[in-house]
């Protein structure tokens, strides 16, 4: 049930507004109000309680029920800053109370040591702007512990040996293993590697009034109607209503950050619900839009006295950014694994977490074992690009398909390349919603799975085939954004991934088809 907060007039001066309310700024919420703070938080995004989430694939993928819309937000892309910027889907995130933590995956492991130092440690990366955190691990861990006991989080401390100290296990017992995770279990420890229970922001028994997962599997891009899953919308938001002192105001969309002549701020002009423009007046405004919104509403708050935009002084606002790398294969079994069951991820593993530079390049990942498909996404999506599209034969291959597939995925990091930005490019006077924002193509840096899953695949368990997905791209991006590549310095990987093309194999494909030897079934 959604808490009735305190409303604040928009003329009275509250201390904080907080711009977006989803991982970030659900937390400063709670924070904040529970520290004695009048607080107002601005989401552009309705505020959905559990009984309007639901499992409607075509409504929450294809008319973006809990995202960002580019109808109503275009952006536009380009690869480089020499091409003309294109109107295109960019940026994919939750546009709702909650933000994206209500539509995520619920993956919750902590940075390792090794992150906060890697420059020193491994050296520069020419053509980068690689640099060490201004804090270490150690300045976190407290905050960690914290957060992962309020919002929520299940796991097993100690399960990976190459997790970083911790001062306190998890919240919650792991949430069970799917059978996805056993298979990938008994793989990686054949081969000598250390997988582990996921640690994930889902509540594996019930609290706070909230339920226990129960393993509906429409979990990664859908809101939780149990809620288990630990939103700030499910977890932090609730408390700091609670409070008094915290308004959540949805359907509010801040367009400027309004500065004094001594450079001060004085609020936001927003458009509410009725699309009347408003100003909150505030004496210190929290910016936790997120990664794409957040420059831009920076650059858009330019004033005489701030031409570049707020906080921009450096004229780094919106550069570098870092967008995890995400890889996957996909592996049909013989038998049902029906691993599309229960929250996205079981198992992981953090052997090639710390890729050093004797391997080539620098900057690791986790792999793990996952399905988060749903049958209509499925149906449109998870069958090899050559498959038939209807008729029975479609319909008996994705029987086969559906209950037999799981999927090995990476995550990694990213080089920061000045030119993966966000700039703007806007009308004037403002119109609701119309900024255009553009997004130089990521470069990234060596994602650890072009090595990793490649190594995993002739190793399987069982008469598995593995192909490499077309999805295999940063989060939040689409196919045709991405001019992917691996760094030059690479040596494992044999070549550049070809995005475009795909790489399959499945019951009757061409062998010139298979990337990946020995992955095949009988009579592939
Ligand atoms: C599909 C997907 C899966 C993911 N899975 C994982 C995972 O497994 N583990 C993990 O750690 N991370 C995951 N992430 C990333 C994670 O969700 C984000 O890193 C995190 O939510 C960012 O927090 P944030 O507060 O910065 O932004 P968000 O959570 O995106 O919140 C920003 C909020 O600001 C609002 N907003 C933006 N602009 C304005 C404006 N002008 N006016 C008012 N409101 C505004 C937005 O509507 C949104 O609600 C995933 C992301 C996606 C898209
Ligand atoms: S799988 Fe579990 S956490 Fe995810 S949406 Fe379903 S019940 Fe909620």
């Amino acid at each position: 049930m959604r808490q009735a907060g305190p409303k604040f007039e928009t003329t009275d001066e509250v201390d904080f507004v907080i711009v977006g309310s989803g991982a970030a700024g659900g937390v400063l919420a709670k924070e904040l109000s529970s520290n004695g703070f009048r607080v107002v938080v601005l989401e552009q995004g309705p505020y959905l309680t559990p009984d309007q989430f639901d499992h409607d694939d075509l409504h929450v993928f294809f008319e973006n029920a809990l995202t960002n819309k580019p109808q109503l937000q275009p952006t536009t892309f380009r690869k480089t800053s020499q091409d003309k910027a294109n109107p295109q889907p960019a940026v994919m995130y939750g546009r709702c109370v909650g933000g994206s933590s209500v539509h995520f995956t619920a993956n919750y492991w902590r940075f390792h040591e090794i992150d906060f130092i890697e420059r020193s440690k491994h050296g520069p990366v020419a053509g980068t702007g690689f640099a060490d955190w201004p804090i270490p691990y150690a300045d976190l861990e407290p905050y960690y512990t914290k957060v992962e006991w309020e919002v929520g989080v299940s796991g097993l401390a100690g399960a990976s040996p190459f997790d970083p100290p911790r001062s306190k296990p998890y919240a919650y017992p792991p949430l069970p293993v799917k059978s996805g995770g056993v298979i990938f279990e008994r793989a990686a420890q054949k081969l000598g590697w250390h997988p582990f229970p996921a640690p994930m922001a889902i509540l594996s028994k019930p609290a706070a009034g909230r339920g226990a997962c129960v393993h509906c599997g429409y979990c990664l891009g859908f809101g939780c109607e149990v809620g288990a899953k630990s939103s700030t919308v499910a977890s932090v938001i609730p408390i700091a209503e609670r409070t008094g002192r915290c308004e959540i105001r949805p359907d509010s969309n801040v367009f400027r950050i309004e500065t004094n002549e001594r450079g001060r701020v004085t609020g936001v002009a927003y458009f509410d619900s009725q699309k009347r423009q408003q100003f909150q007046k505030a004496k210190v405004v929290v910016v936790s839009a997120n990664g794409a919104e957040t420059p831009r509403l920076l650059l858009l708050s330019a004033s005489k006295l701030f031409p570049n935009g707020l906080a921009n002084s450096s004229g780094l606002v919106g550069k570098y950014l870092m967008p995890n790398s995400f890889l996957e294969v996909f592996g049909v079994y013989e038998h049902p694994l029906n691993d599309y069951k229960g929250a996205a991820v079981s198992r992981i593993l953090h052997d090639f977490y710390e890729a050093g530079a004797q391997n080539g390049y620098c900057g690791g990942g986790g792999l793990d074992s996952r399905l988060a498909v749903t049958p209509v996404g499925f149906g449109l999506g998870g069958l090899p690009s050559d498959a038939p599209t209807w008729g029975s034969a479609y319909k008996s291959l994705l029987r086969e398909y559906f209950t037999r597939t799981m999927s090995v995925s990476t995550h990694g990091t990213s080089l920061p390349v000045e030119s993966n930005s966000f700039s703007r490019h806007f009308h004037r006077p403002p119109r609701r919603s119309e900024e255009y924002c553009l997004f130089d193509g990521p470069r990234l840096g060596n994602p650890p799975g072009c090595r990793c899953t490649q190594d995993l695949a002739p190793t399987r368990p069982g008469n598995a085939v593995f192909r490499a997905s077309p999805r295999n791209l940063p989060h939040g991006q689409r196919l045709e954004n991405v001019g992917y590549q691996c760094r030059p310095s690479c040596t494992r990987c044999p070549q550049s991934l070809p995005m475009r093309r795909e790489q399959f194999c499945y019951l009757g494909a061409r062998p010139a088809d298979h990337d990946h030897p020995g992955a095949r079934l009988p009579g592939c």
